[in-house]
């Protein structure tokens, strides 16, 4: 145990009989700093953050669930809850506090009758698209296999699918959830229905939920998708009709927009290999002989360095870009969401994204719409419905020295779309940064004060507050 370790432990002035008799009421292990594996457990996504938890439980269940919150109650311990990690602000782990780290409940069960999966709260996406497409189902999920599906339901998730099904809260039948007195409750549309609601899409802030019950649609197992990649220059015009086209496209049309630096990949010429480029990941979601059709519009764009558009799994596309957001490097985010893009917003895109500082940053934007719009505003704390896109920028880089750069880029890419975009932003992409403002804009009229009325129910000790953190009303 190092020096370091040692005063965390001390720190938080427990003795060895108390944790020992927590750790023999547990399922799962607990890990003290100097542990094996415990550098493992609060390892986060983002390493702008390196937090060292004075406890890390790593739940077999519900019970060991119960058991932490109780046992974090009793001793005044801040509680952080670790789903797949790649929350950018870096709340899954903390500093002295007790850390549950969800990753050995991974379990999902799949009723494919009933089009239903039972998702516990480690499972990441890549988890759950493969265990529903062994049945031809899919629920919407994000396009990074190694994310999450805990913090990106609550958050409100999208992905490919969801122009045709929604976000993932909208696919959210119920949840089991331990509140923050350690008891377990159900949350559904007739279960403890405001709890619910404020689930889908309001974070963690109301309780940790130990199983997550999503609807599934019946897709692929094969899908028409694919790259196609066009020349930074060519970037501008080719985005305005991208912007166009997305507007008249059947809800099955989903497009992913990236302006990154080219990776070597073997289907792009090496002369591109590091420079600047448009990368549209589009899928079609229904037959894929349908796929041919609904994409032409989008394929007929410009002239594309490569265009790798054909049949392949679902699950195969998914996973096409984990490689570019891999664990462990340093990242700063800021997001907007955009309204049908104007001719300047375009400009102004591709000339921040034209300056970006780093070979791993990365300027994203996704096609919203379709079904996510024809929901009320106020049926989840989801709320920017109507927004066109959301745009992401995000900074990635590997050294410490160089953070002020990286960072400075992201901020002046974001301060110079603030003019183009619609005031929202999406809690998901919040960084650790942005203030009570900006939490706010994240939710729509009234929304935030609905979501802070149900944590004053339950949370009224904002014991969950390691979060994009909504404070119990009054
Ligand atoms: C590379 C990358 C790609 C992404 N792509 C998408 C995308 O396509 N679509 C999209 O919608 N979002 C996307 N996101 C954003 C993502 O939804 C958030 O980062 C989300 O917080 C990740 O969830 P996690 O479980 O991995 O995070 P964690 O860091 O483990 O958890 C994040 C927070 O969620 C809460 N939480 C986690 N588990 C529980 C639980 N069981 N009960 C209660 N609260 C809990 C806690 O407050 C925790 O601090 C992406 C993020 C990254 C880093």
């Amino acid at each position: 145990m190092t020096a370091q370790d040692a005063r965390i432990t001390a720190n938080v002035g427990l003795d060895d009989e108390t944790l020992t008799a927590f750790r023999d009421g547990l399922r799962g292990e607990l890990l003290e700093p100097g542990y094996e594996g415990y550098d493992d457990a609060r390892a986060l996504w983002n390493a702008m953050y390196d937090r060292r938890p004075a406890l890390i439980v790593r739940p077999r269940g519900a019970a060991d669930i119960m058991q932490a919150v109780r046992f974090a109650g009793e001793h005044g311990l801040e509680i952080a809850i670790r789903g797949g990690a790649h929350n950018v602000a870096g709340n899954g782990a903390c500093d002295n506090g007790l850390m549950l780290d969800c990753s050995a409940m991974t379990g999902i069960r799949v009723e494919p009758e009933a089009r239903i999966a039972h998702v516990e709260p480690g499972a990441r996406l890549g988890d759950l698209d493969r265990e529903t497409q062994a049945h031809g189902l899919a629920t919407p999920l994000g396009f990074i296999s190694g994310t999450g599906v805990a913090g990106l339901t609550l958050g409100g998730g999208f992905g490919y699918l969801s122009r045709k099904h929604g976000m993932t809260v909208d696919n959210l039948r119920a949840a089991d959830v331990v509140t923050a007195d350690g008891r377990f409750v159900r949350a559904s549309a007739d279960e403890n229905p405001e709890l619910f609601w404020a689930l889908r899409g309001g974070g963690g802030n109301f309780g940790i939920v130990t199983r997550f019950e999503l609807d599934l649609h019946p897709l692929g197992p094969q899908v028409m998708a694919g790259p196609v990649v066009h020349d930074f220059e060519d970037a501008p015009a080719v985005l305005r009709e991208v912007d166009r086209v997305m507007r008249e496209a059947p809800d099955e049309v989903s497009c992913l927009v990236v302006l990154r630096h080219a990776p070597p990949l073997p289907f792009l010429p090496e002369s591109v290999h590091g420079r600047m480029i448009l990368l549209l990941a589009m899928i079609h979601t229904g037959d894929t002989a349908d796929g041919e059709r609904a994409l032409a519009p989008l394929r007929a764009i410009g002239n594309p360095i490569a265009d790798k558009v054909c049949p392949r799994p679902y699950t195969a596309f998914q996973s096409m870009l984990d490689a570019s957001a891999a664990f462990g490097a340093r990242n700063y985010w800021k997001a907007h969401y955009l309204p049908p893009m104007s001719g300047s917003a375009v400009d102004t895109l591709c000339d921040r994204a034209g300056r970006m500082t780093s070979r791993e940053s990365v300027v994203g934007m996704m096609t919203l719409g379709g079904a996510i719009a024809r929901r009320r505003a106020d049926s989840t704390p989801y709320s920017h419905r109507d927004a066109s896109w959301v745009l992401n920028i995000q900074a990635r880089w590997r050294a410490a020295p160089e953070d002020d750069t990286h960072i400075g880029w992201a901020r002046e890419a974001f301060e110079a779309m603030t003019p183009h975009a619609t005031g929202g932003v999406y809690v998901n992409f919040l960084g650790g940064d942005e203030g009570a403002e900006r939490l706010r804009a994240a939710f729509g009229a009234g929304t935030f004060e609905r979501l802070a009325s149900v944590k004053a129910d339950w949370d009224p000790g904002n014991r969950f507050h390691l979060n994009q953190n909504i404070p119990p009303a009054g």
